[in-house]
């Protein structure tokens, strides 16, 4: 799938993001691991030798989902680890980084919502949906 994420969501997204955060990535690769797990060592370098900036266990398939019905799609992920067991000085734990971080989380969450302006939208989701005539299939 190429465009999977909606522009001006992502636009609105950022714009918040960065009034929060000291670091915002606005561009990357994203992995979509099955979990409920963290990776291997071994998968973490299959994902680096794959040119993989972050990895996770989101994004699908709610983003396919979503491009499915022409729905307009964004998200924001908070990078909460280092790939476990690759970097043995990583001390944060996930449960602490999600606690700090959820009030800024929805402020962002709650800005961008409200900078959505629907007469500016231009992206051209709605157009993505996938067509399937389903009274066809059945009268055959
Ligand atoms: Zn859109």
């Amino acid at each position: 799938m190429r465009d999977i994420i909606c522009p001006d969501l992502q636009t609105c997204l950022i714009n918040e993001a960065d009034k929060e955060f000291r670091r915002v990535f606005k561009t990357g690769i994203y992995a979509v691991m099955e979990g409920p797990r963290f990776e291997s060592a071994a998968e973490i370098r299959m994902l680096q030798d794959m040119h993989v900036d972050i990895c996770g266990q989101t994004m699908m398939p709610e983003a396919a989902l979503a491009r499915a019905i022409g729905a307009h799609y964004a998200s924001l992920y908070l990078i909460s680890n280092f790939a476990e067991g690759i970097n043995p000085d990583w001390k944060h734990e996930i449960h602490d980084i999600y606690e700090e971080t959820a009030p800024k989380i929805g402020l962002v969450m709650i800005r961008a919502i409200a900078a959505i302006d629907p007469e500016k939208i231009t992206c051209g989701c709605m157009h993505n949906y996938v067509h399937v005539n389903v009274g066809e299939h059945n009268n055959k």
